[in-house]
């Protein structure tokens, strides 16, 4: 070797200790940064600061005790969440429930989020989740809030557990700590979501976020609350209509109806008002809406309008048909589960499924459309439905398929047929064409014969957006 190689040898080596030296510094800073955002805090929200979701307040009120107190269900060997999930549209008051819960309670909250660990050195998120643990067993009781779960407990596809994800890392090592305290020691693990639908099932299993809680967007009472919320911290002038301004603000969540009062105030700021009045907020509300892609007032009470017509058809031929099934509510607000919606529970869920049942069941899929095709006619029928019809085809696939119960088709399974004869199941395809179609011809002939009924319903759903079963049923006369 010369000494010129000597020297390009020295020099390569001197670069690559460069770079090596410049990695692990510039590693150190991250992992300092990603400490600091572990943001500890304690909280002095209330239950008060959240106006609406008043079920889900009550589900938690039962936490606080839980953590107040978590000897007295330990000596009655009675298990309570490790982990509750929070889902629900953005802005619907997640985090400030969770911080609600940690205030209520008296005990620290810490904070991070699952996209703070998106894009991590190797390791570095694993670490940082059983330091979050190590600082919240420390401090004792406390609520761990992890915003955005769905970063790190995304769906694995095909059940292919690579486990060698950054994330799949994280998540385990999340997993591992939160079966790794007793259940007595008064910590909650708090997540939230926009996507539940998206979560692995390793998360929502027993022993981790079993306690599941959607957050909905407010309906016109609950908008109510959270408008006189925000003024009552104002001045404000006599001429604001609270009902007005629920009205006004359809399908936004808290963080809208927030950022509206906010922007009121600003511009009755610039006036040198002294009181924020309802031109302000007519304002503020065109300034908002154009500086976002929602669509305007008169699209959205349209939407409103259509919806209630479908929902109030589901919601009678529901009570009609299978009065033994509960309605919890019908509502014309979106949830995260699909558009609009009423929901069911069915008896005791062990009744037995006859032939009658699943014609009754496909008539209740089917009532929304055709509310619609009856009070808006044919041509005019929505997109509303599609969830519906997913659901019915699957259902009569089955009665016909699977269950036997096809005239023409007795006791036969068509999947074994196919199977064994290799035969095309266009038999099927054409029965369960003519089985929706018959059902469904007769269940826009009931609605058409109960048109009073239903638009009675409808109108009410549309003044309220929210109807009780007792609310339901108090309008048969
Ligand atoms: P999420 O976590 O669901 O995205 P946030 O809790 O961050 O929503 O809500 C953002 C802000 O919107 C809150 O800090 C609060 O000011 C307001 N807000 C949202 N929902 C409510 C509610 N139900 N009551 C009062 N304020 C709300
Ligand atoms: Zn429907």
């Amino acid at each position: 070797m010369n000494s010129y190689q000597i020297l390009a040898v020295i020099g390569v080596l001197v670069f690559v200790f460069f770079i090596a030296f410049k990695n692990k510094k510039s590693a150190q800073k991250e992992i300092n940064n990603l400490n600091e955002m572990d943001y500890l805090s304690s909280s002095h929200m209330t239950f008060e600061d959240v106006a609406g979701n008043f079920e889900a307040k009550e589900s938690l009120k039962e936490i606080v005790d839980f953590i107040k107190n978590p000897d007295k269900y330990a000596n009655f060997n009675a298990r309570m969440p490790k982990g509750v999930l929070l889902y629900g549209s953005p802005g619907t008051g997640k985090t400030l429930m969770a911080k609600a819960l940690a205030g209520e309670a008296g005990v620290p909250f810490y904070a991070v989020s699952g996209s703070d660990f998106v894009q991590v050195y190797a390791g570095l998120g694993a670490g940082r989740i059983r330091n979050l643990f190590k600082k919240a067993k420390k401090s004792g009781k406390s609520v761990i809030f992890i915003d955005e779960i769905d970063a790190i407990g995304k769906k694995r596809m095909n059940g292919n557990l690579r486990g060698s994800d950054e994330g799949d890392r994280t998540l385990n090592a999340l997993l591992t700590e939160m079966s790794g305290f007793g259940d007595d020691t008064g910590i909650v693990v708090v997540a939230a979501t926009n996507r539940i639908d998206t979560l692995d099932s390793a998360l929502l299993r027993p022993g981790r976020f079993d306690r599941q809680i959607e957050i909905m967007l407010p309906d016109r009472n609950a908008r109510k609350d959270i408008i006189n919320l925000y003024l009552s911290k104002m001045k404000v002038s006599e001429d604001m209509d609270l009902d007005e301004v629920a009205d006004l603000t359809v399908y936004f969540s808290g963080a809208m109806i927030e950022n509206l009062i906010n922007e009121a105030a600003l511009i009755a700021v610039r006036e040198n008002s002294d009181k924020i009045s309802a031109s302000h907020v007519q304002r503020a509300y065109l300034n908002v809406l154009a500086g976002s892609e929602k669509k305007n007032a008169e699209e959205n009470e349209r939407q409103k309008i259509t919806t209630s017509y479908h929902e109030a058809g589901h919601a009678f031929v529901s009570r009609h048909l299978i009065p033994e099934n509960k309605i919890i509510r019908v509502s014309v607000i979106p949830t995260t589960k699909g558009a609009g919606g009423y929901t069911l529970s069915s008896p005791n869920g062990s009744e037995v499924v006859t032939k009658t049942r699943i014609r009754k069941q496909l008539s209740v899929l089917m009532a929304g459309r055709a509310a619609e095709e009856v009070f808006f006619g044919k041509e005019n029928i929505t997109v509303g439905a599609q969830n519906d019809i997913e659901k019915a085809t699957s259902l009569a696939v089955d009665y016909i398929a699977a269950y036997g119960m096809d005239e023409e088709a007795v006791f036969v399974n068509f999947k074994v047929l196919s199977e064994k004869l290799n035969i095309s199941p266009s038999f099927v395809e054409q029965s369960v064409r003519k089985l929706l179609a018959e059902i469904y011809e007769d269940t826009v002939k009931l609605v058409e014969n109960n048109r009073n009924m239903v638009s009675a319903i409808a109108k009410k759903l549309t003044e309220k957006e929210v109807l009780s079963e007792e609310e339901l049923d108090s309008m048969h006369e």
